[in-house]
């Protein structure tokens, strides 16, 4: 008998486990229908139990029919419980005939199928539902059975124990099974959309996305294959990553992208170089996840297209390095102004100081310049400052020498690293090289050419000097050689210094 009961539950086990395969399907296409297909699948279930069911005492059948009702209730409510019911009821009549074990069958049949309808639509938590479902069964046929054991003295107490916990336990199997099945079944489904999503996400995302293993490209969007010049994402698949990347940034991109597979780095976010499919090059920002694709261990990279922006930074940068070349230049000669002088002079004079390294500073002004203006005019003689100023920084091109505009028609050398002998020379030959212009200064007090008088001053920068004071020296020597007669170089001589010390 426990083997026929047992016949009996499987059987009930293997069509639920059908039965959850095609629920969904059956929702999906049937809707309000629904419930009325769960009562009549339930019902042909129901008369399948009963059929197989193990005769015990002449019109007494037992079979798990009644765990049909609770599946019935569970998946379609009350409106599936009454189908269900009144198909049993029916077959039982019609195929066992009218007599007093059908009618009682009937009897707990009709109460199971409406009472576990409505506590399956009034309880609406899982487990809550299906133990006060099962709760109510057990009680109801434990009445019935020993009702009809009491009434008709039929031997059914033997039974009774077995049954009612073939029931409890069946119960708790199926309800179980169902849980499980739906669990699964929603894992699957979740799994299902979130695969869709992350479809859809890479199909759609405005950026380019690959997936590459080993650097050979596995997946693409259509942006991707866009961006990377291809005319379809078929022409990406399979090619090898770094075949696309510039040669200049190659070997860095490739460090970086081993440092990041072996787990070094978290996630690359890098800028680098690309070489189109079709030639062009095009500059990219791209992060790089590492995914598991296919098992394999990969890399996702998500990249966009910077060249616009890296055009943009590469003018900016321009424009901030002309700004910055006009903002320290002399706007008439071309040579340094007075800002950046200030700027180099400080810089110089405190490594002077530092190394304890003579340094030099020239005073280079044009000899009577008012008169150049006066008799020529203004333009020529802007004109005259830059061949000047041309002269000067010709002179002036060692990389200790610095030369600038230091107003007017006055110009400044500072040479580091140069005593007084060394800079006597040099400014002798500004001097010389000026008076070979001959550019005519007919009314100029010293001779009838553009020249120029400069003062020196050569000393070894210490705390007690201050680089003011340092210019004001060259200034003084440069207004002996005026006095002198112009077109001439005066030192500040070491004797003065020392006087000046004293
Ligand atoms: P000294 O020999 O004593 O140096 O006499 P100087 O005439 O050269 O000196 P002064 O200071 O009397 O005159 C300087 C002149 O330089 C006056 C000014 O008009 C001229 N000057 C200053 N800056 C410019 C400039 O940018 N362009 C032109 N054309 N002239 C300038
Ligand atoms: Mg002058
Ligand atoms: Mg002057």
């Amino acid at each position: 008998m426990i083997k026929d009961l047992f016949l009996n539950f499987s059987l009930l086990i293997f069509f639920l486990f059908g039965f959850n395969r095609i629920q969904f399907i059956l929702k999906r296409r049937f809707q309000n229908k629904f419930s009325i297909l769960v009562g009549v699948i339930h019902g042909i279930l129901g008369i399948i139990l009963i059929f197989f069911g193990v005769h015990i005492y002449e019109h007494n059948i037992l079979d798990f029919r009644q765990l049909a009702i609770l599946s019935a209730a569970y998946f379609g409510g009350i409106r599936a419980t009454i189908i269900t019911g009144f198909m049993l009821i029916v077959f039982r009549f019609s195929y066992y005939g009218v007599n007093i074990g059908s009618i009682y069958a009937c009897v707990t049949i009709s109460i199971s199928s409406i009472v576990s309808g409505l506590l399956s639509g009034w309880v609406k938590q899982y487990w809550m539902k299906w133990i006060t479902m099962i709760s109510f069964l057990v009680i109801l046929t434990s009445y019935f059975t020993i009702y009809h054991s009491i009434k008709f003295s039929h031997p059914l107490y033997p039974i009774m124990p077995l049954y009612e916990s073939a029931i409890l336990f069946g119960g708790f199997i199926i309800s179980s099974f169902i849980h499980f099945l739906e669990k699964s079944e929603q894992i699957k489904l979740a799994l299902k959309e979130s695969e869709e999503r992350y479809r859809t996400l890479i199909e759609t995302s405005p950026d380019g996305i690959f997936v590459q293993i080993n650097g050979y490209i596995k997946l693409a969007n259509k942006k991707a294959a866009n961006l990377l010049g291809a005319n379809s994402i078929s022409e990406l698949i399979g090619l090898y990553v770094f075949d696309l990347i510039d040669p200049t940034t190659l070997e860095e991109s490739y460090g970086r992208y081993y440092q990041f597979i072996n787990g070094e780095q978290k996630q690359e976010q890098k800028e680098s170089r690309y070489i189109r499919l079709d030639g062009l090059k095009i500059d990219l920002a791209f992060s790089g996840s590492k995914v598991i694709y296919e098992g394999q261990l990969a890399t996702m990279v998500v990249f966009r297209d910077i060249s616009e922006q890296k055009e943009a930074e590469r003018k900016l940068k321009q424009a901030n390095h002309l700004l910055h070349k006009l903002s320290i230049t002399d706007g008439l000669t071309g040579i340094a102004n007075r800002r950046y002088f200030d700027e180099v002079f400080q810089m110089k004079w405190d490594e002077a100081l530092v190394n304890k390294t003579s340094i030099s500073i020239m005073l280079i002004d044009i000899d009577s310049f008012k008169e150049f203006n006066d008799t020529y005019g203004h333009l020529k003689g802007d004109k005259c400052l830059q061949q000047v100023a041309n002269i000067i920084s010709v002179n002036l091109l060692r990389d200790v020498d610095f030369s600038a505009r230091y107003g007017g028609e006055e110009f400044i050398g500072i040479l580091s690293n140069t005593n007084e002998n060394e800079a006597k020379v040099i400014a002798e030959r500004i001097r010389r090289d000026i008076l070979d212009l001959k550019i005519p200064n007919l009314n100029a007090n010293a001779v009838p050419f553009v020249s120029v008088s400069i003062g020196i001053v050569s000393l070894i920068p210490t705390e007690l000097v201050d680089p003011k004071d340092a210019i004001d020296y060259a200034d003084k020597s440069l207004y002996s050689a005026k006095s002198n007669g112009r077109n001439q170089v005066n030192l500040f001589s070491q004797n003065q210094l020392e006087l000046l010390k004293s």
